[in-house]
């Protein structure tokens, strides 16, 4: 039995003996199945062709990022908060080295994670680090590999650890979330996946139901995005990519992005 990953999306699925007929993130539109087909691959085979990179992004924030790049190009970030080390977002690929290094950290209080197509190998890094995985109710349906590590929240927000928030943002899934750290004396980051999207310019971030397939989000949608963060206070905003960041100012550049969205959608 082997708990296969799909190698276009990086899900992995229940353990079973053969693989499964079909990949349900990527045959849901939001995805693509590839034109040479569906691909599946196992975490000991993704450890003999990717190393898992690690940068940092700030101090007490690291990156890591499976290279050469895997499935989707997931990158999952470590946030070492003084109450606890989160894993926000996670990748496919989970080797001795990743365990090793994380656990010479402190080790993970919790996991918790934007929306399905970052969902990847999250039971196996739970069971890893023996912690539960935080992903919205809203999103059940597309959760492959049940397990009891899996926490199903609900609601708006969830507390994660102090000054550490779930905010369920909506739009490219229903169950859209991103993390809001308020550091104690310092400035407020969000983590925000794809949920937002940090264009390249690092100056806007941009909405979408789905990115590979080019469907928008309508306006609705957007203004509630823009209404589930207005009472949080952040400076930064970390992207789904290490080169997508709003180093400072992403406040106001959040409130100008969805002025220009609106405005383009509905000229
Ligand atoms: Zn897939």
């Amino acid at each position: 039995m082997h708990a296969f990953i799909c190698t276009t999306c990086g899900t992995q699925y229940a353990p079973s003996v053969v693989p499964p007929a079909s990949c349900r993130i990527c045959t849901e539109e939001r995805q693509y199945v590839p034109v040479t087909g569906q691909g599946w691959a196992t975490l000991e085979a993704l450890a003999l062709r990717h190393v898992i990179g690690w940068r940092q992004a700030e101090p007490g924030i690291l990156g890591l990022c499976a290279e050469p790049a895997f499935a989707i190009g997931q990158r999952a970030l470590l946030l070492r908060t003084p109450h606890g080390n989160v894993l926000w977002d996670c990748i496919a690929p989970l080797d001795a080295a990743t365990v090793t290094l994380i656990n010479a950290l402190g080790g993970l209080d919790a996991i918790a994670i934007s929306h399905p197509h970052f969902y990847t190998s999250m039971v196996a890094w739970a069971h890893a680090f023996s912690v539960k995985v935080h992903v919205h109710a809203a999103d059940r349906e597309f959760v492959m590999r049940p397990d009891p590590v899996i926490a199903h929240w609900d609601g708006e927000t969830k507390e994660l650890l102090p000054g550490v928030t779930l905010i369920r943002c909506g739009g490219h899934f229903p169950g859209g979330t991103v993390l809001h750290w308020g550091r104690d004396g310092g400035r407020g980051i969000l983590c925000s996946g794809d949920i937002l999207t940090v264009t390249p310019d690092r100056k806007f971030v941009s909405f979408m139901r789905s990115y590979p397939n080019l469907v928008p989000l309508d306006r609705t949608t957007v203004e509630g995005i823009a209404a589930a963060l207005a009472p949080f206070d952040y400076d930064t905003i970390y992207g789904h990519a290490s080169d997508r960041f709003i180093a400072t100012g992403a406040k106001q550049a959040m409130a100008a992005s969805v002025v220009r969205y609106i405005a383009a959608i509905g000229g």
